[in-house]
Formats: C-alpha cells, sequence, structure tokens
C-alpha cells in the first residue's frame, strides 16, 4: 500500500498565528519544525497501519515547506508544485492520502487563516455551494480513484472536511496562543496531539479499503469570488465568465475544472504555454532557497514539544 502524506501548515499543532505560514519569515522557521513533527508522526502512523511506502506532497504555498533533513528518511518528499497532473505532480499511484495541518474555506467566520485554494479569493463554489479545499482537492484525487483518509486541522476545518469526507478519521488541533506557551502544560498537549497523529493515521491506514473516493459528478459548475474586482481583472486573463468579482467556468469533470482553477490562480494565459519550464525553475529555485538560505527560526516563546 501507497500512503501519500499531504502537507498544508496552517493546521499544525504548535501554530497559532499567521506569521508562522508566511513563507520566508522567521516566525515560519519555527511554524515548518512544527509541520515536520506532525508530518512524522503521520508517516510513523502510515507505516504502523500497514504502508509499505509513504511520499510526502508539500503543499502550502509553493510548496516547501517541511525541513527535509528533520523528515522520517523513510518517506520520499515531493516538494513544490507540478503541471501534469495539475499541481500535485505524479502521484497517480497513490492507493489513500492523508492529509496533515488543514485550514478552514474562504469566509468562514472566526477561522484560522480561512482560504480556499489561494488567499485572492473570497469564496469558492461548485454547482452553487461553498466549498473548503478538501471538497476541491478530494474530489479531484477521488477522479484519480484515490481517497482521503485523514485530516488534521482546527475544529471548524476539520467540520466542513467531513461534510465532504464523512469516512476519514480526524485530529482536531487547538489554534490559541495560550495553549502553546504555558510550558509543561503544553508540552503535554503537544506530546498526546502527535501522539494522536500517529495513533489516527494508523487507524486510517489500517481501514484504508473502508475509504472512499470522493466523486462528485459533472457537469460542474465553478464559481470563485475574488477579494475585490481588480484582483478579478487582473487573474481572469482567460475570459473567463466575470460578473463584477465572480469568475465562472464549468467542466465535464473536476480534473478539467481544476485545471481550469489552477490556469485561473497561476497562470495567465501568456505564461501557459511556457509553465513547464517556468515550474521546473520555481521548484528548483524555491528548493534551493527554502533549503540553504532560510531564516535563522524564531523560537515564538513556544514550548517545542
Ligand atoms: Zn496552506
Amino acid at each position: 500500500m501507497h500512503i501519500g502524506v499531504f502537507a498544508d501548515i496552517e493546521g499544525s499543532f504548535g501554530i497559532w498565528r499567521m506569521r508562522q505560514c508566511r513563507m520566508g519569515t522567521r516566525e515560519w522557521q519555527y511554524g515548518r519544525s512544527c509541520l515536520t513533527k506532525d508530518v512524522n508522526h503521520v508517516i510513523q502512523g502510515a507505516f504502523d497501519g500497514g504502508a509499505d511506502k509513504v511520499t510526502v506532497k508539500d503543499t502550502h504555498e509553493v510548496g516547501f515547506n517541511c525541513l527535509i533533513n528533520k523528515l522520517d528518511p523513510r518517506a520520499r518528499y515531493i516538494g513544490g508544485h507540478y503541471i501534469k497532473p495539475s499541481l500535485f505532480g505524479k502521484i497517480t499511484d497513490l492507493d489513500l492520502v492523508l492529509y496533515v495541518a488543514i485550514h478552514a474555506a474562504s469566509g468562514t467566520d472566526g477561522a484560522f487563516f480561512p482560504h480556499t485554494h489561494y488567499g485572492i479569493f473570497s469564496e469558492v463554489r461548485l454547482n452553487g455551494k461553498r466549498v473548503c479545499e478538501m471538497d476541491i482537492y478530494g474530489a479531484y484525487l477521488g477522479e484519480l480513484g484515490i481517497p482521503i483518509g485523514f485530516v488534521s486541522g482546527e475544529y471548524i476545518a476539520v467540520k466542513q472536511a467531513i461534510e465532504a469526507l464523512p469516512w476519514a478519521k480526524s485530529v482536531i488541533v487547538d489554534k490559541r496562543k495560550e495553549t502553546y506557551a504555558s510550558g509543561e502544560k503544553s508540552f503535554r498537549y503537544l506530546k498526546d496531539g502527535r501522539a494522536l497523529l500517529r495513533q489516527t493515521a494508523q487507524e486510517a491506514a489500517r481501514h484504508a479499503s473502508r475509504m472512499q473516493p470522493l466523486v462528485i459528478p459533472g457537469p460542474l459548475h465553478f464559481e470563485a469570488v475574488f477579494r475585490t474586482r481588480q484582483l478579478a481583472d487582473k487573474f481572469n486573463t482567460w475570459d473567463f465568465k466575470q460578473t463584477g468579482e465572480r469568475v465562472e467556468w464549468d467542466s465535464e469533470n473536476m480534473i478539467d475544472g481544476f485545471e481550469m482553477l489552477n490556469k485561473l490562480t497561476f497562470f495567465p494565459q501568456k505564461i501557459y504555454p511556457v509553465r513547464r519550464p517556468l515550474t521546473f525553475f520555481m521548484r528548483n529555485y524555491f528548493r534551493i532557497k527554502s533549503t540553504w538560505f532560510a531564516p535563522k527560526p524564531n523560537p515564538e516563546e513556544a514550548a517545542e514539544g
């Protein structure tokens, strides 16, 4: 069984503020170490539950957040974004995905750093209903026959994810600063929380056959509402139907619809023909930058569990 551990960062144990998720900051160095510990526990759980191969796919921002030299060496690591299959790269041989450190959908009141796919959108809708990333990524992976069987993140993010993926196992992660900055109590919370990641990932892997690929039958109608009209004008170089800040498109299935979302988000029409060498360059640039030229970590006055 080949398990993919997909990593976002917002929902990591130990992370309570936005700068800890912002690439290039000292606080992000702290956040990366939090995420790497979470991911390692999930990798361990995957192996405990019967995986014979584990691949980590780093997905947040440009896709280099895990500290590669601290990652469990048994897992293969894929950093950065790809164009084929859209965004995630070669993942078609995965049997199950465990999604670590997720966040809530754009427009979720009171949530920690809520967004869907990218910060430019104030809401993304599918067939008229507001969706979170687990709806979109889940259905995309689902069309490739791959179920998501595990999520971790704050309560509201997990709740939204479970509405899309009712079979998935989950771990809820606190996002309050006081949880992580109170000495001995924080150590214990982190230790217990990560032990639960491992145990829950193991259960998900052991019950892999009960996990279902999420399939949302087409035709699909997408609506991406940008935060401002100016952003919509700037990003919609594709002449998708646009009304003010809302951009819409239709697709027969999620694989095509997701490709169109990625066109809108990452590739202006002029750049699209050179996206392959461009993403190749970006991956190598950010791999080197985040590995060798990362800032010194800010300890964030947190308990380092
Ligand atoms: Zn993220």
